[in-house]
């Protein structure tokens, strides 16, 4: 598909900066097969046979890509007592790369990306994929802000010290008075508020008590895809009037409803990612709408968009859709990059 990429769409990618809000890419480095810096090769280990890789740094350079978050997810077999060791592995295994190689920065402000762009580098985000390894206490977020997070998204699909995620959308429960704790703690230090997952009363809860822009890191629209994760026209305004961005995901059941499993990797293409985008766009204007993939966090290669060396593809489509170089620009970085400048500074 490069080949139909326009010289105009080509030279608009080289020049914008680009931010990807979630990935999952953490998880693959610590279990071991993949070699982030010198690129992910199929690993002999029958363990993770047939295993999908979407990011790498070799990739990220080959698309363009400036800045990638990467989310530490703390899996249930670290619950609840080993959350916040393992969220300091996941850390650990971010410097590493870091260390690792003078092509990849670790950034922690909108100032920090636009060096880093200047410089014709790649850069990585720090964020916690829900807040468990915080047990309940905001003097860890204190610390996790010295060691570099600026992202945290309050929930997985579980319940936690802070609110409900989704699978416990049942009983309708919001953030708990630590969840509001956090929420202006985490306002007060400039670490950006993450709804993925998030049940819509904590959703809610959210818009109600923080005072800085929020993001939806990896999501749909509710309005093209009928899917619990995505957000519903109601949340969506309410983004809007907080002035956060919702970054819309590659996951297959997400953003196309035909698809029920997350493997299904002949249904779903680039299409549907335009497809929400321009629902979003239409709906709240497009200061509103990013991209947040989840990569390494979905089985499956999208097609037209099946590593992050493809993302050339998104700006090359929507320019095709007819959105302006302006527009394209802040879809594919700059919206996210306004919330970390105002969050993070
Ligand atoms: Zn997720």
């Amino acid at each position: 598909m490069s080949q139909e990429i326009s010289k105009e769409a080509l030279e608009l990618h080289r020049q914008l900066i680009t931010i990807d809000g979630h990935c999952d890419t953490l998880l693959g480095i610590q279990r071991g097969y993949l070699d982030f810096i010198n690129g992910f090769t199929p690993p002999e280990d029958p363990r993770y046979k047939g295993v999908v890789s979407h990011i790498d740094l070799p990739r990220m350079k080959a698309g363009g890509a400036t800045t990638q978050v990467f989310a530490c997810f703390v899996e249930k077999q670290y619950l609840p007592s080993d959350a916040t060791n393992q969220a300091l592995r996941l850390f650990d295994y971010f410097y590493q790369q870091v260390e690792g190689s003078d092509d990849f920065v670790f950034v922690k402000s909108a100032a920090d990306i636009r060096a880093v762009k200047k410089a014709g580098k790649t850069s990585g985000f720090l964020s916690i994929e829900g807040v468990e390894s915080l047990e309940g206490d905001t003097a860890i977020l204190r610390n996790f802000y010295k060691l570099g997070l600026r992202q945290a998204g309050l929930t997985w699909n579980w319940r936690n010290q802070a609110a409900d995620g989704l699978g416990e959308a049942r009983t309708g429960g919001g953030l708990t008075e630590f969840g509001v704790e956090l929420v202006k703690e985490a306002n007060r230090l400039g670490v950006i508020l993450d709804v993925a997952h998030l049940a819509p009363a904590g959703i809610r809860d959210v818009f109600a008590f923080s005072e800085q822009p929020i993001l939806d890191s990896h999501c749909g629209a509710k309005g093209v895809t009928d899917h619990e994760r995505n957000l519903d026209d109601e949340q969506l305004d309410a983004l809007a009037k907080n002035g956060g961005v919702a970054c819309i995901t590659f996951v297959p059941p997400f953003i196309n409803g035909a698809v029920k499993e997350y493997n299904d990797r002949d249904t779903a293409s680039i299409e549907d990612v335009f497809k929400h985008i321009d629902y979003v766009a239409k709906r709240i204007g497009v200061d509103h709408v990013g991209i947040g993939s989840d990569f390494d966090g979905f089985d499956g290669y999208l097609r037209g968009i099946e590593d992050i060396s493809r993302i050339p593809n998104l700006t090359a489509g929507l320019l095709k859709r007819g959105y302006k170089p302006d527009e394209v620009t802040k879809i594919m970085g700059g919206n996210y990059l306004r919330v970390i400048e105002q969050v993070c500074g």
